[in-house]
């Protein structure tokens, strides 16, 4: 019986472990894509990223802090050539990590 108990207690705990794990690496992983993409974005390896990345700094200057004088049209432009495809990327690998998880686990 106590036994039973224990090993039941055990359980529950690798469990609230396992989802804490996941929810934890759900916040970490999607940073980590994002960070990827950003450096994939300035590498010379990948020019086509580099080139709808350059349009985007173009725009968005951040040490320049001023973004009174924003060409609207060109920051909706970099808008779909940077950030709509780094978040797309984004989301894909946020769903497929958890999805994996819960499939291999079987939870
Ligand atoms: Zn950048």
């Amino acid at each position: 019986m106590l036994y039973n108990n224990l090993i039941e207690i055990l359980e529950v705990i690798a469990l609230g472990s396992l989802y804490f794990l996941v929810a934890t690496l759900s916040i970490v992983i999607p940073e980590l894509t994002r960070d990827t993409y950003h450096y994939l974005s300035h590498s010379r390896k990948c020019k086509f990223l580099r080139k709808l990345h350059g349009n985007h700094h173009q725009i968005i200057k951040p040490r320049a802090k001023d973004f009174s004088n924003l060409d609207l049209e060109k920051y909706i432009s970099s808008q779909w050539q940077n950030d709509i495809p780094e978040n797309f990327v984004m989301l894909v690998i946020s769903f497929l990590f958890p999805t994996l998880v819960f499939v291999l686990f079987n939870l």
